[in-house]
């Protein structure tokens, strides 16, 4: 029998990442796990979240499937937000396609999936209330020395940053990698679904209502038995951001601050915004980051989720992204944990694995804007645009990013090691 060595390994931040790596790392009997959370309590800020293929799979590999409820996308919606027209029925969406096996893709509270992935993280294992400041390489074989606002400290042989796009394990490892604010702007609410039932012309299937400078979505978010909340989301673009605004996550926006962007909707739209309670709206100010080349440091840290990807939810999927990272991390781990530099070894596999998947996705980020700066520039007319945008959603879900939405992440570990095996025949 190899002896195994003994790992210790602090993950920095609660969010899927964060907590899909705990209960995937938690399996193996010789690594031990503290997870460091600068909330006080658990706590997701956001409304609804997109669970299709790539999350049930990584969900089902985490145990936490079963736990995670929602309204089922079935087919969506695009609109021409002006006149609520549908331009297209999203007929092949990879997104919102049914599946047979149950795990049809779901549109559920973003506390739902927090409260799947938190039951199956074994008890005690998570910290509250420790906001991480600084990081440190301790030497070869000495491993991380971290630092907590409280004054605390804490040494591990591998640290995990999950801490979300403003990372500081990133801001620490990269330092020149830098932040811009994009302009994008999301003013997200989750609302009653009893408060919007006199509003009988208001067609409630998923739908999406491109406007010029943004766009309107509607969602349920609970499934048929329940259908107590609804979500809303106004999208705004080419926002000149204030820096304060872009600080935090989900602070606080008036009614009046999300109707001065709602103007040129169907009425049934404006309609609806009315409806909403005023204090109930948070606004999220798009931050992202280029492709970092490395999305590990100093032989003994990892970073994962949005801390290794910052693309403000480009694809709707980041959650699954994080779980993924997580999950390929453990098996990289077990892989290695046989080997004098485990760490080194594990985290050299992770980048190869998931360095290029996300190469890929900034790739793809980037033809699509070339592609829509083009139509913006031959096209004037409001039709043409919402044509070419409703256009790009089709790629989305038709088919042409199932190597997003339909990954299989054991599959991707099945095919690094039957590669890794061949390369040694
Ligand atoms: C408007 C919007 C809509 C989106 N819609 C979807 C969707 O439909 N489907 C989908 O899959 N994804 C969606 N995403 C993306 C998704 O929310 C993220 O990709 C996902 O939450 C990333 O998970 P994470 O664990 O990497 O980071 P996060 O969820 O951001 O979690 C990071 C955690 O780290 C903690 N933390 C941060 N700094 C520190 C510190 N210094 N010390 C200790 N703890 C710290 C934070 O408190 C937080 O709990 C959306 C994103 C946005 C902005």
């Amino acid at each position: 029998m190899v002896a195994r060595k003994q790992l210790s390994v602090a993950i920095i931040g609660g969010g899927p990442g964060g907590l899909g790596s705990a209960i995937a790392l938690s399996e193996l009997p010789y690594v031990s796990v503290t997870l460091y959370e600068q909330a006080p309590e658990p706590r997701e800020v956001g409304a609804g979240i997109s669970i299709g293929r790539n999350a049930w799979n990584v969900l089902h590999l985490l145990g936490a499937a079963e736990g995670v409820k929602g309204a089922k996308k079935g087919h969506s919606w695009q609109r021409n937000g002006r006149t609520g027209e549908p331009a297209n029925l999203d007929a092949a969406s990879g997104p919102g396609k049914p599946e047979e096996d149950g795990y049809a893709a779901i549109r559920a509270r973003r506390t739902r999936l927090q409260a799947a992935l938190l039951e199956q993280v074994p008890t005690g294992i998570i910290q509250f209330n420790k906001k991480l400041v600084s990081l440190h390489d301790i030497g070869e074989n000495k491993g991380v020395r971290l630092v907590f606002k409280d004054g605390t400290e804490a040494i591990a042989d591998l640290v995990i940053g999950a801490d979300g796009i403003r990372s500081i394990v990133r801001r620490t490892l990269f330092p020149d990698h830098k932040l811009h604010v994009t302009g994008n702007t999301a003013f997200r609410v989750l609302i009653p679904v009893s408060s919007i039932e006199h509003l009988t012309q208001f067609p409630t299937s998923t739908g999406w209502w491109h406007g010029l400078n943004g766009h309107f979505y509607f969602s349920h978010v609970d499934d048929e038995s329940e259908r107590e909340l609804c979500e809303i989301t106004v999208r705004s673009y080419n926002e000149t951001v204030d820096p304060e605004r872009t600080a935090t996550w989900a602070i606080p926006a008036t009614n009046e601050r999300v109707l001065a962007r709602t103007g040129e909707y169907d009425p049934r739209v404006k309609e609806l915004l009315q409806v909403i309670p005023e204090g109930s709206w948070r606004e999220f100010a798009m931050v992202a980051g280029p492709c970092l080349q490395d999305i590990k440091g100093w032989d003994k840290v990892a970073l994962i989720g949005d801390a290794s990807h910052p693309l403000s939810g480009a694809f709707g999927s980041g959650a699954a992204f994080a779980m993924e990272d997580g999950w390929i991390l453990a098996r990289a781990i077990e892989h290695t944990t046989t080997s004098d530099t485990t760490v080194k070894d594990a985290l050299d596999i992770f980048q190869e694995i998931r360095g290029p998947y996300y190469e890929r996705m900034y790739d793809f980020l980037d033809k699509r804007r070339d592609a829509l700066g083009k139509t913006r520039e031959e096209n004037a007319d409001f039709d043409s645009i919402i044509r070419a945008r409703i256009a790009v959603f089709g790629v989305l879900g038709g088919g042409a990013l199932d190597w997003i939405y339909k990954n299989d992440i054991k599959q991707t570990w099945h095919d690094y090691v039957a590669a890794e095996q061949g390369a040694k025949l």
